[in-house]
């Protein structure tokens, strides 16, 4: 995108004051972005955005300046502005850029233009007609699509220079169902790292269609009970639990200040041996996959979790570097050019274990069964979290029971982990729409199997339990 001749030029006005490694991170991306409210097309945004950040590093003190023109005078005066920061002089060389290619295969079968603008937006009013049609007791339709291509180019002064060209498509629809004066609200979405192929794999119409079932299901909920209780967690998107009140506890950035509960215990036990945990950013199609980081790092597959013994931890650049770390683990992801890289989770999953899922309830004589969260909170570095149960409902007598609804669950992250007693078989990703906020937004993907978790701290509304 930029000649090479002038990233040499910036990265040398870049170490002109002392920096040990300079480096140009160079983005372009474009958005389409359509909203259907009340069978209405309530706006069409297409977005494009491009610009550059220079960042230099001087032992562990990181400078960093942008600019969203991608001229040679612009990127220049972004190197000496992220120099500027040290007073000193450099013999250092930018060594010679010679283009790494990744070995991660992501294809796009169909191209975002492959289909019209028009034809897009009478998905969502398809959707919005059919699910309307489907019960009397929808009273409110939301639908969004969205996508999004980002290319990003990160060149340094080791002589690193790649590319990755990251493709995101996502269908959203949010249902509302109400019966005199309950209302209950359920979504269905998916969406990946790929094309308009999705739209081939998924049927959005189906998907809203069980969303408007789960609503009309929890119209009749009975209010949940209150008190601790043995909890089973759905697969899938009942990952989310683990990224937010665990998983951040795992990236270095916390490790490295000693704010985390995991600081220090690479080694021990800190789960049932029979959890396995992962952050794996090589998934073909998955939300938080990379073929490189945007520090340049190519992905990869890091273990957090060995048998109920913590193995690693998510490093980007900077965290490896200031503990000598030989290499990152490539989990250095920043929200765009304006912002500096930190250590961000990319597809974060606990991993299957030995228990058929039907027996984790079987073997449950009481306690509730969640099947979608929504809203909820962690206190990220130190996990305690609160989640609220949208979809969920009473196991008695090892049976999935009454629906129930406003049960909120309370805890902390590493020890509800140390407690998880029994993991199932079917280990499945979310669909896909999953996005984490850390100062920063990333895509990101969560899952797991089915988990039982035995004593949960539950916050429901039935005064009489
Ligand atoms: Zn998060």
């Amino acid at each position: 995108m930029i000649p090479i001749d002038v990233v040499k030029r910036v990265l040398t006005e870049a170490l002109r004051t002392g920096g040990d490694l300079a480096e140009l991170y160079v983005e372009n991306q474009t958005t389409l972005d359509l909203r259907m409210d009340d069978s209405k097309l309530e706006s069409a945004t297409r977005g494009e955005d491009q610009g550059a950040g220079v960042r230099v590093f001087f032992g562990n003190l990181v400078t960093y300046a942008y600019t969203d023109s991608l001229d040679e005078a612009s990127l220049i005066n972004a190197a000496r502005a992220a120099a500027a920061a040290a007073k000193g002089t450099s013999t250092r060389q930018v060594v010679d850029l010679s283009l790494r290619k990744s070995s991660l295969n992501f294809k796009i079968e169909k191209p975002f233009d492959s289909m019209s603008i028009a034809a897009k937006a009478s998905l969502l009013s398809e959707a919005d007609v059919a699910v309307r049609a489907h019960s009397p007791f929808i009273k409110q339709v939301g639908a969004r699509y969205g996508e999004e291509n980002r290319r990003v180019w990160v060149y340094n002064s080791d002589g690193l220079q790649v590319e990755d060209d990251r493709s995101f498509v996502e269908v959203r629809g949010m249902v509302t169902a109400q019966k005199g004066q309950v209302l209950q609200t359920a979504i269905g979405a998916f969406g990946g790292q790929l094309g308009l192929e999705l739209l081939d794999h998924r049927d959005f119409i189906a998907e809203i269609t069980k969303a408007a079932d789960d609503a009309i299901q929890m119209l009749d909920a009975r209010p949940a009970p209150a008190g601790e209780m043995t909890v089973v967690m759905c697969n899938g998107w009942g990952g989310v639990l683990f990224h937010e009140a665990c998983g951040h506890q795992m990236e270095a950035d916390f490790i490295n200040k000693g704010q985390s509960a995991y600081a220090g215990k690479v080694g021990q036990k800190v789960a049932n041996p029979i959890i396995n945990a992962f952050d794996d950013g090589t998934i073909p199609g998955r939300r938080g996959s990379l073929r490189f980081d945007d520090d340049g790092t190519s992905s990869q597959r890091t273990q957090l979790i060995k048998d109920g013994i913590l193995t690693d931890y998510m490093y980007d650049l900077v965290e490896a570097r200031r503990i000598n770390r030989a290499s990152s683990t490539g989990n250095g992801r920043r929200e765009s050019y304006r912002h500096l890289p930190m250590p961000r989770m990319t597809n974060t999953f606990i991993d299957a274990g030995p228990h058929d899922p039907e027996e984790i309830i079987r073997s449950t004589p009481k306690g509730i069964y969640v099947q979608q969260m929504a809203g909820g909170q962690a206190e990220i570095s130190k996990g305690d979290f609160v989640f609220n149960a949208t979809v969920a409902y009473l196991i008695e007598d090892g049976k999935l029971t009454t629906p129930i609804r406003g049960a909120t669950m309370m805890g902390n992250g590493p020890k509800v982990l140390q407690e998880i007693d029994m993991v199932g078989t079917d280990l499945a990703l979310d669909p896909g729409m999953g996005t984490c906020g850390k100062g920063q937004s990333a895509r990101v993907s969560v899952g797991q199997p089915t988990v039982r978790i035995p004593l949960v701290m539950v916050g429901g509304t039935d005064e009489s339990a």
